[in-house]
């Protein structure tokens, strides 16, 4: 049905392109490139009957991505490479006349920032040349922004209150680690918490407000309240929310590493110079810490993600919660990575599936939850995530 090119060879591209190899009469052809072809070879060989071919890019330089998008000549571009690269590929994209879509927005690298104004700048010009460009198509963003449009579509005439719920409850054996890559998830947790309250952002200190949250088949576990990119999107889409936050579970000793990482400056992304040469604290870090592609093999437990809320259905009051459980130790099982990386690379090779079929195509940049809900959902029962819902419980938010 579709040809397909993927960019970035670590764990979300590792399992996109395991879920992709599995649906030949969708996924017909797959290319794989990223910056370290050998990573791109092994994922490759992993999979086996010569189903992906592989090239190596340097996503930063858009000539370079524009002659291979030529010569392959894909249907759509699947960018699971970093944020820094969003704009150099949607550029790209843009000057080849194919379909773009990624797992998470676009963020300087020398400014630890991340909105979508950079990424929806671009939407009359997608919308001029006929392109379609899918935005933050992993779990959260991605299925979080989908559960919320789905519930919008069945279960509420109005939605007033949204918490998204993201638990980790899994145990990879390491004295600390990061669950996908680490510079941009350290950027990401240390950042000033911030939610959306009645039409205005409110900011917080770093991790100020926490509170213990029962996840289903886990317990309770502490929860931070966050700022996550989804929210952004989410408010304007759903403009009835007069509040919503992101909540995500943090152990004591993750907290404890990087309140020591921070202190002494090991996250800073301002280059110093060391040994006669510039380095970047936080690049230096990431070459120290255990890949996140490999903590799998002995990560236990659950992850735990869902969208928990409250509005008005045919004039009365009522809760919601959806969400989906998915085990460390089955996701190593079937692609040979941990669930963090799992519940990313399936939804992002779903809204490629969604594309190629026709069902999420419209010139223009939108994000997920701008696409009908429904087909997405089913193929989320189908693909390993499936999804659980709860009515009119206590929310705890
Ligand atoms: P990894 O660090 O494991 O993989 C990133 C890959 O991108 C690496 O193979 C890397 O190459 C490649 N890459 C980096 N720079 C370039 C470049 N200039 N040109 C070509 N390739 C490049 O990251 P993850 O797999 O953990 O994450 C991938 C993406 O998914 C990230 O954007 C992350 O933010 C997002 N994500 C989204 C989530 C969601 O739920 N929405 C959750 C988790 C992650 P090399 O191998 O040479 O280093």
């Amino acid at each position: 049905m579709g040809k397909v090119l993927v960019i970035g060879a670590g764990g979300v591209s590792t399992v996109a392109v395991h879920k992709m190899a599995s649906i030949p009469e969708v996924f017909s052809e797959i290319m794989l490139a990223s910056r370290t072809k050998l990573k791109c070879d092994a994922i490759a060989a992993k999979i086996g009957k010569n189903r992906v071919q592989t090239a190596q890019i340097d996503a930063d330089k858009v000539p370079v991505l524009v002659k291979l998008i030529r010569s392959y000549n894909p249907d759509i571009v699947v960018n699971v490479a970093l944020p820094y690269q969003d704009l150099h590929i949607m550029d790209a994209c843009l000057e080849t006349g194919v379909a773009y879509l990624d797992t998470a927005n676009y963020e300087p690298l020398e400014e630890a920032k991340y909105e979508y104004g950079w990424q929806w700048a671009y939407q009359e010009r997608y919308r001029k040349a006929g392109i379609t460009a899918i935005l933050g198509c992993g779990f959260d963003p991605g299925v979080t922004s989908v559960y919320t449009a789905y519930a919008a579509k069945h279960h509420f005439d109005e939605m007033h209150y949204l918490d998204i719920v993201d638990c980790n409850a899994g145990d990879h054996g390491k004295p600390f680690a990061t669950n996908f890559n680490p510079e941009i998830n350290i950027r990401e947790v240390t950042q000033k918490g911030k939610y959306w309250d009645n039409g205005n952002w409110v900011w917080t200190r770093p991790h100020q407000i926490h509170k213990p949250l029962n996840y289903p088949e886990i317990g309770p576990k502490e929860s931070y309240l966050i700022y996550h990119e989804e929210l952004e999107s989410l408010v304007k889409n759903f403009p009835t929310l007069k509040r919503a936050r992101f909540w995500m579970t943090f152990g004591q000793e993750y907290l404890t590493h990087l309140r020591v990482i921070q202190n002494i400056g090991m996250a800073g992304i301002e280059p110093v110079m060391f040994d006669g040469r510039e380095i970047i604290p936080i690049q230096f870090l990431k070459a120290v810490l255990p890949d996140p592609g490999e903590l799998g093999e002995n990560y236990k437990g659950w992850t735990s993600i869902g969208c928990r809320i409250r509005g008005i259905k045919d004039g009365k009051e009522r809760t919601y919660y959806i969400y989906n459980n998915c085990s460390h130790e089955a996701a190593y099982k079937e692609t040979g990575t941990q669930a963090v990386s799992y519940t990313t690379g399936v939804p992002a090779a779903i809204g490629t599936m969604m594309y190629l079929k026709g069902i999420w195509k419209k010139p223009g940049v939108y994000n997920v939850e701008e696409f009908d809900p429904d087909p997405f959902m089913e193929q989320l029962n189908i693909l390993g995530l499936p999804w659980n819902e709860l009515h009119n419980v206590d929310l705890e938010v």
